[in-house]
């Protein structure tokens, strides 16, 4: 059984003082939430305030991105071990809009999965086709891509550790969301390549989520597909009330 996971990318949204108010109406909305697992993933600025207000809750923490290197002449660039002691138990990596404008590529993917796991934080690894990769029925292949490429050299005990996130570029903070079909779709096909490169523990045991203008109207549809372990959330997750919603009913599919 995979519990259910919901992840809220704030992107370049919150600044500290922002960023408490939100936590402190998610936590009035979720205290009691079971059966979920739930991460916050503000921007870097906000990941200590975010941590001294969810310590002890059911909340996790997450950063948006990072550097694989461990320290040095990287200005601008943040830590594996600067984000684990703000209190991160989470790393987003591979994010469509890294990847779009700041030459993220399959290769700066995998330095940073290998060096989360090194950490002992897990990489929440963002997968997905742009549209006219979709298109042109590239679909599939550029998944694979991302994932051969990605998690190369990887272990099966090391991908264990890791979850992946589907996110169609296409559907991300465009309203447009993939519907459930597609979306299994391409899960289904992670799933079974996960099986052909390590096995079938492996590939039944990965968190897949979906991403993609998941909102409350949608999110019980999506969590019905049989491969739809969980979201990614951006926009949805910048409002209490529409991010608890959400966690609660893909709650429904979680154990309690
Ligand atoms: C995201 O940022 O990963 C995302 C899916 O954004 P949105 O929900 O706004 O489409």
């Amino acid at each position: 059984m995979r519990k259910p996971l919901i992840a809220g990318n704030w992107k370049m949204n919150k600044t500290p003082r922002e960023a408490a108010e939100l936590v402190q109406a998610l936590k009035d909305k979720l205290t009691e939430i079971d059966g979920v697992d739930i991460v916050l993933a503000p921007s870097f600025t906000a990941l200590e305030t975010v941590y001294n207000l969810i310590k002890g809750s059911k909340l996790g923490l997450g950063a948006q991105d990072v550097h694989w290197e461990e320290k040095g002449a990287y200005t601008g660039e943040v830590s594996f071990s600067m984000i684990k002691e703000t209190g991160c138990q989470y790393v987003i990596i591979g994010h469509s809009e890294r990847r779009q404008y700041f030459g993220e590529t399959n290769e700066t993917v995998r330095r940073k999965v290998k060096a989360a796991l090194k950490f002992d934080l897990t990489p929440i690894v963002c997968v997905g086709e742009r549209l006219e990769e979709r298109e042109k029925g590239k679909t599939f292949q550029v998944v694979e891509n991302h994932i051969k490429e990605g998690l190369a050299t990887l272990s099966g005990e090391a991908v264990l550790k890791i979850v992946i996130a589907y996110e169609p570029v296409w559907a991300i903070g465009t309203g447009r969301t993939a519907t459930p079909q597609q979306a299994n779709e391409v899960h289904t096909f992670i799933r079974q390549l996960l099986s052909d490169i390590y096995n079938r523990d492996v590939a039944s045991q990965t968190r897949i989520l979906y991403g993609g203008s998941v909102k409350p109207d949608n999110i019980s549809a999506l969590m019905a597909e049989q491969e739809i372990d969980g979201a990614l959330v951006g926009g949805a997750s910048l409002e209490a009330q529409s991010f608890s919603e959400i966690v609660q009913r893909a709650k429904i599919k979680g154990v309690n």
